[in-house]
């Protein structure tokens, strides 16, 4: 058997760190194996995937050194490599599934659903569709579908006995099929969901590894149940512990920066990312913690992952980029780096725009932008305090505005300004006091920039990461304060 994996991911967001660590576990077991490893777009969801999105984790990737056998910009035997381009084949494989009695239309209205869930949370019973169209009779269905009554195509699961199968690295894993929900294959507008394209997508490309991380076990009994009704092969499977924040928790954007465009801005170098992220859950038989690519994938082997949650540590990778900045490059090199990274003419012309108003010499520039070349800011709480905001009101305008522009998709100026006056004009704050305290926690100093320009230039990530080091310059939140002020802030949400 040739050895096929993939990384599948969801062109919705910036390229997560996660994903990155996935694909190189998946490269790194199809490389060892003599096999094969691809990459495949899953973009079935229309209204959150973008071309944008596609193309910053294809860069992402690629800059930190990975490379794929096949994929939607090096192509392949078995494209179309991105689920947009493969849409009528879902439908066919729907119905065949329909023919063969595998599965049934379902009419429920989004009305009746949600009923039927509010009444699911209230009796606190398992949450899930109750079959009600599982069984509805052939000629009400005809009738149905000639008028074009809208309807999903929904899975039968079996609602006794228990679903086992083998994993890799745990043994093997039994879930009650009563815990699995009759899932919907195909949605109404008659594109596929996301457990559907990727079965029959595995299958196609003949993944014979389906390496990915466990927050998808719950799902594999869905999975191994269509290729049981395809009569498919099932391939091996394999879920990688989730990488952890510092206390253990699952890796979110909410505690840890988890863009890689953020590492890349912080200027992380890609081969000592590349040899953290090989450290997650892995070890090199030596215990060696600095390694290149090509060692790890010359000792690589996958039953050395270990399961207890690899903690993604921004203070042991800063700890391992030192190493490879001092022991890996010359002055030379390191030199280039920097310039490849940002010390360079488009750094400045972004700049200039802006600064070129308050400069009356060259050596203006430094001061002005160096917070845009910085990574976190060597600033005290008292800077912060010297916005003359009283502490309580000083931590909620970081933190809501913080949380207002996790939501923000198009990071541009005018959309951050936008959410940053909702949360002003909620918490009935003027603008520029609001303000105040933002510039000092994103550029350092009240005499930059506009601070949304600022924002602009830094990117997402960098932005938010400045305005959390800002909370915890000042003390940070409690847990019990925090649950208060998420609550008002979803009062003040829906009020924005
Ligand atoms: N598209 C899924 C994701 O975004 C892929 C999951 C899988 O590997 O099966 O993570």
């Amino acid at each position: 058997m040739t050895v096929r994996t993939r990384i599948a991911p969801s062109p919705t967001g910036d390229p997560h760190v996660g994903t990155a660590y996935v694909a190189l576990f998946n490269m790194a077991f199809a490389r060892s194996q003599g096999g094969q490893f691809l990459l495949r777009i899953e973009d079935t969801d229309q209204t959150r995937s973008t071309p944008e999105s596609e193309q910053t984790i294809l860069g992402a990737l690629k800059w930190l050194g990975l490379d794929w056998d096949e994929g939607p910009d090096n192509g392949g035997d078995k494209g179309p490599y991105r689920q947009s381009e493969r849409s009528e084949l879902y439908a066919k494989y729907a119905d065949q599934l329909l023919d063969d009695g595998h599965a049934f239309r379902c009419f429920c209205s989004t009305e009746r659903l949600d009923a039927l869930r509010a009444t699911q949370i209230q009796e606190k019973q398992q949450l899930g569709y109750d079959g009600h169209c599982a069984h509805l009779n052939k000629e009400d269905i005809a009738r149905r579908v000639a008028a074009h009554e809208p309807h999903v195509v929904r899975m039968h699961v079996p609602r006794e006995g228990q679903c086992s199968f083998n994993d890799m690295l745990r043994g093997e894993i039994s879930i009650d099929w009563a815990q699995i929900d009759r899932q919907i294959l195909l949605k109404a507008d008659g594109m596929p969901t996301y457990h559907l394209a990727n079965v029959v997508d595995d299958h196609l490309m003949e993944i014979s590894h389906v390496i990915r991380g466990e927050e998808w076990i719950n799902s594999a009994p869905k999975h191994i149940l269509l290729y049981q009704y395809f009569g498919w092969q099932l391939p091996v499977f394999c879920h990688l512990p989730l990488l952890r924040n510092v206390d253990k928790s699952k890796l979110s954007k909410r505690k840890n920066p988890t863009s890689i465009l953020y590492y890349q801005r912080m200027g992380y170098l890609p081969e000592a990312m590349l040899n953290y992220l090989g450290r997650m859950g892995w070890s090199m038989p030596d215990e060696r913690e600095k390694f290149t690519l090509d060692e790890m994938l010359a000792e690589f082997d996958i039953q050395r992952v270990s399961l207890g949650g690899p903690v993604f540590d921004v203070e042991k990778l800063s700890w391992l980029n030192g190493l490879w900045i001092r022991e890996e490059l010359s002055d030379s090199e390191l030199a280039d780096r920097l310039q490849d990274w940002a010390l360079n003419r488009d750094t400045l012309m972004a700049f200039l725009p802006f600064a070129k108003q308050r400069m009356e010499t060259l050596s203006d520039l430094a001061p002005l932008g160096s917070y845009l070349v910085s990574g976190m800011l060597p600033i005290s709480a008292e800077d912060l305090q010297s916005a003359g905001m009283e502490q309580d009101q000083l931590l909620e305008v970081l933190q809501y505005s913080l949380w207002r522009l996790e939501s923000v998709q198009q990071w541009q100026r005018d959309n951050i300004f936008d959410s940053l006056k909702s949360v002003a004009d909620a918490m009935g704050i003027k603008m520029k006091p609001f303000l105040a305290p933002l510039f000092i926690a994103i550029a350092g100093s009240s005499a930059s920039i506009s601070v949304m320009d600022s924002m602009a230039l830094l990117g997402a990530d960098m932005s938010r990461a400045r305005l959390r080091h800002a909370i915890e310059l000042l003390g940070g939140v409690g847990k019990k304060k925090l649950k208060k002020m998420q609550k008002a802030y979803q009062q003040l949400d829906r009020n924005c």
